[in-house]
């Protein structure tokens, strides 16, 4: 039996009793493999359209990235529009701007309409250490008002010290639509939608092979599945259940802190509106709040999801760099969790013969894709696939260097990128 990690996020779920193990033969519509947002998503979709689904899920509901994330709501894809529009046909591009902001609408419907209590807060800030990151910033609030997000403010070094108290920033964008939640609790209370509209969930419920067909068997170690359609949602957790799947992506490892409780007025001196942070370099740091005021703090990649020993060693000079007047806090969990890198940092959407598909890959920023991921996959099974293949067709290669040398040759490429970073260039 595997568990949630040992996160603030398990220590403070809201009372969830575990969801059985598949120890039967099921038929249904749809199985669903995999049980993160990408998963609940989809069947959460599926089953207001009225299939059949069945979800099985290795672990626990959220035991993956879904559940140990950063919490926060940020719009758009990993890589954004003006790469898309300089890589894709004009319609595509088109189609895929259309999407920027769906995945964020979402979820805010989801937890309205299911009353999920997740501590979702409004507002998040791209920060700025350079100069050159605050004229891309600039730019990027030009092309998303341009695909209609009206909630972005440009904010100078003045402006941003209203919003983060650190000396760290020259400015930031601002993004009303954007914000923040107790990332496991979204996905515990997603479960629990799926199974008001009649879905099944399995958890300890690893499967272990998929026999395609024109009905597709999904074997789990005590029990099967047949269904017309399978969703492969395993993400970085998937190991080589479905190899072609791996050998175009790379599980990466990112680690999170959430230190002791610091009062309501020390955690508002920090981040005086609530909002969440990310910077904007390559190996960037998230942070925010919580519900019961800790300063939750993330950043850093481990190429190849290796679990780093000493979590804070890592975390902690990155914290204080932003907030040095916290020296001496106490962290009190420490963490870490994978997420699935492609090399264009675009996600991964596609079928698998005529009948099992998948999505996966967000590159570091799943929480609103994923959301939409459920929606465009219940489209396309209903017929109307044309959301789906706007992503399905976006061109996607192989790490250089295959299975042995992607982790060393993408490691470079990293350090070449925060160099850059570091340099202001
Ligand atoms: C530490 C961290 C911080 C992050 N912060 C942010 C953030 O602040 N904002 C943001 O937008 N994104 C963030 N991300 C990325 C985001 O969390 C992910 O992109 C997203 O959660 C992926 O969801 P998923 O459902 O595809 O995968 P996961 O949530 O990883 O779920 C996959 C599930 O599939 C299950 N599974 C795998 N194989 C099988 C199998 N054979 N049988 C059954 N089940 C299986 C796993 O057990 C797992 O539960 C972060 C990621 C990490 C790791």
């Amino acid at each position: 039996m595997t568990g949630h990690v040992n996160s603030y996020y398990a220590a403070s779920a809201n009372p969830h009793a575990p969801w059985p193990r598949l120890e039967e033969g099921l038929t249904c519509d749809v199985c669903v493999v995999g049980g993160g947002y990408t998963g609940l998503s989809s069947a959460l979709h599926l089953a207001e359209r009225g299939y059949k689904v069945v979800l099985l899920e290795a672990s626990r509901i959220g035991f993956g990235a879904s559940g140990r994330n950063g919490g926060q709501i940020v719009n758009s894809f990993s890589r954004d529009i003006d790469t898309i529009e300089r890589n894709c046909p004009p319609a595509q591009a088109k189609l895929l701007g259309s999407m920027l902001f769906e995945g964020g609408e979402i979820i805010r419907e989801r937890i309205e309409r299911y009353r999920i209590q997740c501590d979702h807060r409004v507002g998040g800030v791209f920060a700025a250490d350079t100069e050159r990151q605050l004229h891309e910033l600039k730019a990027q609030q030009a092309r998303w008002q341009r695909w209609g997000n009206d909630r972005l403010e440009l904010l100078d070094r003045e402006g941003i010290r209203r919003v983060v108290q650190s000396d760290r920033y020259v400015g930031g964008l601002l993004d009303l639509s954007g914000g923040h939640l107790h990332p496991l609790n979204l996905a515990l209370g997603e479960a629990e939608a799926i199974r008001s509209l009649g879905g099944l969930i399995f958890e300890q419920s690893p499967v272990t092979e998929l026999v395609p067909g024109e009905v597709v068997t999904v074997k789990s170690e005590r029990g099967s599945v047949r269904a017309r359609f399978v969703v492969v949602a395993g993400n970085a957790y998937l190991g080589n259940l479905v190899p072609e799947l791996a050998a175009k992506s790379m599980p990466c490892g990112t680690q999170v802190l959430t230190t002791e409780v610091l009062g309501e007025a020390r955690a508002r001196e920090l981040l005086p509106q609530n909002y969440c942070v990310e910077d904007c370099n390559y190996l960037l740091d998230y942070y925010r709040t919580s519900a019961d005021h800790r300063l939750i703090y993330g950043g850093g990649v481990v190429y190849g999801a290796r679990d780093p020993a000493d979590i804070a060693r890592l975390i902690m000079p990155k914290l204080l760099k932003t907030f040095p007047q916290l020296a001496g806090v106490r962290v009190e969990y420490s963490w870490t969790g994978n997420f699935l890198l492609t090399l264009s940092r675009l996600p991964q959407f596609g079928r698998i013969g005529s009948n099992i598909y998948y999505m996966q890959g967000y590159s570091g920023h799943g929480v609103t894709c994923t959301h939409l991921a459920g929606r465009l996959l219940a489209e396309a099974l209903a017929g109307q696939a044309e959301r789906f293949d706007a992503f399905a067709n976006l061109p996607h290669y192989p790490f250089p260097g295959g299975r042995l040398l992607r982790v060393p040759l993408t490691a470079m490429g990293a350090v070449w990128y925060s160099l850059r970073d570091r340099l202001g260039i």
